[in-house]
């Protein structure tokens, strides 16, 4: 592609993307994202959303967001660092450090560019990162930015991340250098990852660790305020990344942790340094929703009871789909293609769930994802559920044969994996792997405090450095 100024090599690869059925294309939503919508003029149950509480088309939420349009402008105008922190961005910084029980909070202009920031502020060439073979894309890209050497460990497998912390811990700079990152609800299998293991790991080796809340803000544990509240951790993580975008029903995100912590983000964040404020009505559409979650809970438990009755009804369809109220659901049907046609044919039937495909997935593992939301109904959730048993049918699928994640095969990938076997992330590192007794690592190292001096541990993240060199470190 590089310096090919005709058009015939960007042909090639979209039928490239068309042969693999890869291609994505935009439907068109009409109104706001509630349960039931217009998609390309049809009516459809809206099953993959992620307005969790259907509180981004709620009336309090829409005055608000309208309310400081009028007061404060549509745009921020500038970054934080410059004249872009309004009030209203001290505001909601102030109620989410409350909410996640932290002493401070900094927003970010989204979760994509949150996770970015906090990973290249905490590791920088030297040091090594922990991934889960999971973790988000915005995870994955702020590995490849930050430069640190990259370390993929087994989905949500605790031996496999201290193992691998053990085989990399004579690496990293003189003062530690290691950081854990991990989502806390998956995004695409709504499954949790073991955060009281993990952060008993990451003391233990005197890493540092990051948790992206952004599934499970709004919809998991105490009152919605997260995986980590719910098993008691929020003092425990050194940032936590929550998004503005999915239960909070508006856009951007945030960072929580101590004052210390989000004042060296500040200072050394990139993407939140050089990107414009989050938009004053966004802000306070999110501050309402917040304070609506807080005034009124139970949302949180109408979409726990929303989600266990879409789960019931797909177990009753014949789906290989668990008990439980995660609100996250995958159906996973293995090929593009027929995941493809079962998206559409979901929508013949008024549901639509949209097809996740890689590299949003592992290849093989392309599926529906379907979202619960506060705002469906119980008779809403057994339609859905009927329809895609009709569809699967219809296409010869057997329902059986769809729902949990399907077993990967071991990984054969060792170090010396060049590309990516998936685009999603490194294949984990399997040489060898040998179980051993949990969190014998070595000796606890004190934890290094992020001192400025810690940016210095990554040349590119030096506020103002203007750096600009292309190549990205991903180390396998
Ligand atoms: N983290 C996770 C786990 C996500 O699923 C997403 C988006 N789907 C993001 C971060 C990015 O958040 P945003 O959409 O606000 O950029």
């Amino acid at each position: 592609m590089h310096g090919d100024t005709g058009t015939g090599e960007i042909e090639q690869r979209l039928a490239e993307l068309e042969r693999a059925g890869l291609t994505r294309r935009l439907r068109l939503v009409s109104g706001p994202q509630g349960p039931t919508v217009l998609l390309d003029g049809q009516p459809v149950l809206l099953l993959c959303s992620n307005n969790y509480l259907g509180l981004a088309d709620h009336p309090r939420v829409r005055e608000a967001a309208a309310e400081a349009a009028m007061r404060w402008g549509v745009g921020a105008g500038a970054s934080r660092l410059i004249s872009g922190t309004m009030t209203v961005h001290r505001r909601l910084e102030e109620c989410l450090a409350g909410f996640a029980g932290r002493q401070s909070c900094l927003l970010f202009g989204s979760g994509y560019l949150a996770n970015l920031g906090v990973i290249g502020a905490l590791a920088g060439r030297g040091d090594t990162v922990f991934s889960d073979e999971l973790n988000h894309a915005s995870i994955v890209d702020g590995c490849r930015l930050s430069r640190a050497e990259v370390v993929v460990y087994r989905h949500a497998d605790v031996e496999h991340l201290l193992w691998s912390m053990r085989r990399h811990s004579g690496r990293g700079s003189a003062q530690g250098g290691r950081l854990i990152v991990t989502d806390s609800v998956f995004s695409m299998d709504g499954d949790v990852a073991p955060l009281t293991e993990i952060v008993e790991l990451a003391h233990a080796s005197g890493a540092r660790l990051a948790v992206d809340e952004a599934h499970a803000i709004g919809t998991y544990g105490p009152g919605g305020r997260g995986v980590l509240a719910q098993e008691g951790l929020e003092g425990e993580v050194d940032a936590i990344v929550g998004t503005l975008g999915k239960a909070l029903g508006s856009y951007g995100a945030y960072v929580c942790g101590d004052e210390e912590m989000v004042r060296y983000l500040l200072n050394t964040s990139r993407s939140f340094i050089f990107s414009t404020a989050p938009p004053p009505p966004s802000v306070a559409g999110a501050l309402a929703a917040l304070e609506l979650l807080q005034e009124r809970p139970h949302r949180v438990e109408r979409l726990s009871a929303n989600a266990r009755t879409l789960r019931r009804a797909l177990a009753s369809e014949g789906f290989a789909v668990a008990e439980g109220d995660m609100h996250i659901v995958p159906l996973v049907v293995g090929d593009e293609r027929d995941t493809l046609r079962l998206c559409q044919e979901a929508i013949e039937r008024g549901v639509f769930a949209q097809a996740i495909r890689p590299p949003t997935v592992p290849g093989g593992t392309s599926r529906l994802r379907l979202a619960a939301m506060a705002s469906h109904t119980a008779t809403d959730m057994r339609m859905a559920a009927e329809a895609l048993a009709k569809a699967a049918r219809k296409l010869g699928l057997d329902p059986a044969e769809l729902g949990t994640p399907l077993a990967e095969p071991e990984p054969e990938i060792v170090e010396e994996a060049g590309e990516a076997e998936r685009e999603t992330h490194e294949a984990p590192q399997v040489a060898q792997f040998t179980p051993s007794a949990p969190f014998d690592i070595e000796q606890p190292r004190p934890r290094r405090p992020p001192a400025p001096a810690q940016a210095g541990s990554s040349e590119a993240n030096a506020p103002f450095d203007g750096e600009r060199e292309g190549a990205v470190a991903h180390a396998a």
